[in-house]
């Protein structure tokens, strides 16, 4: 982080969310009430924007306690990760039929978007339901 960002988060001491008005603790890169990046970071600080974005991401796919999170991570991630498959498999197939051998070097490429994307759409569908099961489960006990 810059030295400038510091010396004016530090001034503030508490840094107000931009999204909901929730007070957060100074060196706070995310809003604990709505997890929206704070702007004394993220506008100054690209690195810090990256941060904050991640760690939006992160909370959302391991605990997506509402079903916009759940619905927003398959809008944003849902068409790039079908279409990276639909290439994987395309290139799948022209590699197994053996018309373009030089397919391989392009399925790497396509790999690694193509998981990380499953991942992220994989990890926050399972963590969704497995919430909402637990959820129902809390309120069938009391
Ligand atoms: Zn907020």
């Amino acid at each position: 982080m810059v030295k400038d960002d510091e010396d004016i988060v530090e001034q503030r001491r508490t840094s107000v969310c931009p999204h909901c008005a929730g007070v957060n603790p100074s060196n706070a890169t995310v809003c604990r009430h709505c997890m929206g990046p704070l702007t004394t970071i993220s506008n100054s600080d690209p690195m810090g924007s990256i941060m904050a974005r991640g760690d939006v991401f992160a909370r959302a796919t391991n605990k997506p306690t509402k079903p916009i999170v759940f619905w927003g991570v398959w809008l944003l991630f849902g068409p790039i990760f079908c279409i990276c498959l639909g290439i994987a498999v395309y290139g799948i197939r022209q590699f197994l039929s053996g018309e373009d051998s030089g397919a391989i070097g392009g399925l790497l490429c396509i790999a690694v978007p193509t998981a990380l994307f499953g991942a992220i759409l994989w990890k926050t569908t399972r963590n969704y339901f497995r919430y909402r099961d637990e959820k129902e489960d809390d309120e069938s006990n009391d």
